[in-house]
């Protein structure tokens, strides 16, 4: 599998749609036709022992895995390779479709039996699927709202060279496990019913390693580290979760797993956030809210002027358009609701209390309509 390292090491991939051979804007039908014809002509069983159309026959396979997924190919389209990043693309066999995947109908179709359920010419065991892996990307309020490129830095398990993966020295071949017999299950009755399990000695591989590989002690692989652009989409939030297909752990004669980045968004000193919605509480004095006033309200856009009339009550929501959170599905923005919250002057001197004392004597009930409304309601009920 040394093909796979290379395009995990590099990440250079040729483009799904020239290598289907359509057009950008090719029909299902039209890409589902294009791939039927080459894998065809590349099918490993048409052309035995022949690595490169083994090796075309994985990139095609992998196009149309992306490409007749109507969600997948939208993020292809928007992302290029790294919004799909290594979808679908099946480690050794080709033994993870089947029924179920979007290959279930089309290679049934095609290949009759061959990659139906155990009816397929040639035998094989399923392999094992390497690990889901989680990273936990911390990122800014503004870089949730608008989007970013993050590089992050992920473990990666390299296949060992020296032995190709198997774990063996060079020249001498793993045993195959005298429990499971090489199946990696084995069966043991529960009652009534005959139930399998993991092979405990194999540990589900089917093969023992004897002659252990000097370079990876036996494991196959050897620890690395890789770097990944992470590209964060605009509208993400606390608890959005993006999945980056094939960049976990390695599979053994499976698939990778997927690499998951889970983001946690940090709290802004002046916006939160509800849906697509950023909101601001603005505090104004009394005089502020009482006479009107012009304020400068920050948004994700800067500043922003903003009247307020005469008047205004404590609570009052303003609507700025469009100045919230763009939508994750790509259609438009939030708005921001400045909340406005009337301030009670405290620690007055003397003098602005003797202003304050004269304001409350010349003004009589009627500047209170709130505060009259209120002490009615309480001598009705107390009467
Ligand atoms: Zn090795
Ligand atoms: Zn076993």
């Amino acid at each position: 599998m040394h093909y796979k390292d290379t395009i995990l090491a590099n990440g250079e991939k040729h483009d799904y749609y020239e290598l289907l051979g359509v057009h950008r804007n090719a029909s299902e039908v039209e890409i589902k036709k294009a791939f039927r014809k080459l894998a065809l002509q590349y099918h490993p069983d048409k052309n035995p022992g022949d690595k490169s159309a083994e090796d075309k026959f994985k990139e095609i396979t992998e196009a149309y895995e992306v490409l007749s997924d109507a969600q997948k190919r939208t993020q292809y389209d928007q992302f290029g390779h790294a919004g799909v990043s290594g979808a679908g693309f099946s480690g050794g066999g080709f033994g993870g479709f089947g029924a179920g995947t979007p290959f279930g109908d089309i290679f049934s179709d095609i290949f009759g039996d061959i990659f139906g359920g155990g009816g397929g010419g040639r035998s094989r065991t399923q392999g094992r699927r390497g690990d889901d892996l989680l990273y936990n990307m911390e990122i800014s309020f503004e870089e949730a709202a608008f989007g970013i490129e993050k590089k992050i830095e992920v473990p990666f398990a390299k296949r060992c060279v020296t032995c190709n993966g198997t774990g063996s020295k060079p020249g001498t071949d793993p045993k195959v496990c005298p429990t499971c017999r090489g199946a990696g299950q084995v069966r043991y009755q529960q009652g009534f019913f005959s139930v399998s399990k993991t092979c405990g000695q194999c540990n589900g591989e089917g093969k023992i390693v004897d002659n252990p590989c000097p370079d990876c002690r036996g494991k196959g692989s050897t620890k690395s580290s890789k770097t990944l652009s992470v590209k964060v989409p605009g509208g993400v939030e606390t608890g959005s979760r993006l999945k980056m297909t094939g960049e976990g752990g390695l599979g053994k004669g499976g698939p990778n797993g997927d690499l998951y980045v889970a983001i946690s968004v940090k709290e802004h000193p002046l916006f939160q956030r509800e849906d697509t919605n950023v909101i601001c509480e603005f505090p104004l004095s009394f005089v502020q809210a009482s006479l009107g006033c012009e304020i400068e309200v920050p948004t994700l856009d800067g500043k922003v002027s903003m009247k307020i009339p005469e008047g205004t009550q404590s609570g009052k929501v303003y609507r700025l358009k469009g100045k919230g959170i763009p939508s994750l599905q790509g259609y438009g923005r939030g708005d921001q609701l400045v909340i406005v919250r009337v301030e009670t002057p405290s620690n007055l001197n003397k003098k602005q209390k003797e202003l304050l004392e004269e304001f409350a004597k010349i003004s009589g009930e009627d500047v209170h309509p709130m505060k009259k409304g209120f002490l009615n309601k309480v001598m009705d009920f107390l009467s």
